[in-house]
């Protein structure tokens, strides 16, 4: 069974993000990029089964600028079998990705698509699901266990207050939690074996995608600093500050 593995580039999860000084956008010059976090347990995800001798193939998917290769080499290195770059300089939205990994699926055949639940820059939750709603195949989402048989697979996931159990129909899409596994380091030999592994480099036109933005970004702006405290001497004049300052009672 061949598996697709979508991994993004993004700012890396230990630096604070902030705004560009005019507002248009998040700083990312000069600062430290990798592989979206949820996208790695998706990673080690694919490669357990692989390693399991449940798939045979795991291709990673980066859509995005040159850089993405860095993210790929990453995923190659960790144990990806080859890799497709889809090389765009336009700013990809969620429905963008999925359409561009709808004709990669299409392309490529596999049963089981594994995303990140999320994206850490933008938290749009929404790739996966649409992927799945384009492509008509049925969708688990924030996996905290995967069990996969050979028509069906059992996803546990996770929801408020408990744990939920579903037996999906492959081919299905997969969207990773944070508590799936625990994603392991590329070793330093299997960082040069990737470097020889395959990597495909291809653009929207020669999809047939068409990745215009149909939102469009205003401001990014940081949140506004948080007034200091004060300390009040009693509790009755707690009671007037709450009531006639905050007037929340
Ligand atoms: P999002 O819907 O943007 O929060 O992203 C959810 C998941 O979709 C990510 O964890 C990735 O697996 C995948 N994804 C989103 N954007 C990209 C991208 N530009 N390239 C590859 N995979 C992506």
């Amino acid at each position: 069974m061949k598996v697709l593995v979508p991994v993004k580039r993004v700012l890396d999860y230990n630096i604070k993000a902030r705004p560009k000084a005019d507002g248009s956008g998040v700083e990312l010059s000069g600062l430290k990029m990798s592989m979206n976090p949820f996208d790695e347990i998706a990673m080690e995800a694919a490669i357990r089964l692989k390693e399991a001798g449940q798939v045979s193939e795991i291709i990673a998917i980066s859509c995005g600028t040159q850089a993405c290769q860095e993210t790929l080499r990453t995923a190659l290195a960790l144990g990806a079998d080859r890799a497709v770059l889809v090389e765009t300089d336009e700013a990809l939205q969620p429905l963008a990705v999925a359409k561009l990994l709808k004709v990669l699926v299409l392309r490529e055949q596999p049963r089981l698509v594994i995303c990140g639940k999320q994206a850490i820059d933008d938290d749009a939750n929404q790739t996966g699901q649409m992927l799945a709603a384009l492509l008509g195949w049925a969708q688990a989402t924030f996996a905290s266990r995967i069990e996969l048989g050979t028509d069906h697979a059992s996803v546990t996931r996770e929801i408020d207050g408990g744990l939920e159990t579903l037996s999906i129909t492959l081919p299905a899409v997969i969207t990773t939690d944070l508590r799936l596994n625990e994603p392991r380091y590329a070793t330093l030999p299997n960082i040069m074996k990737a470097k020889k592994k395959p990597l495909e480099t291809l653009t929207p036109a020669d999809l047939g995608v068409d990745v215009t933005s149909r939102l469009t970004l205003l401001k990014v702006a940081e949140p506004p600093a948080r007034q200091g405290g004060i300390k009040v001497n009693d509790v009755a004049e707690l009671l007037d500050k709450l009531k006639n300052e905050a007037k929340v009672i």
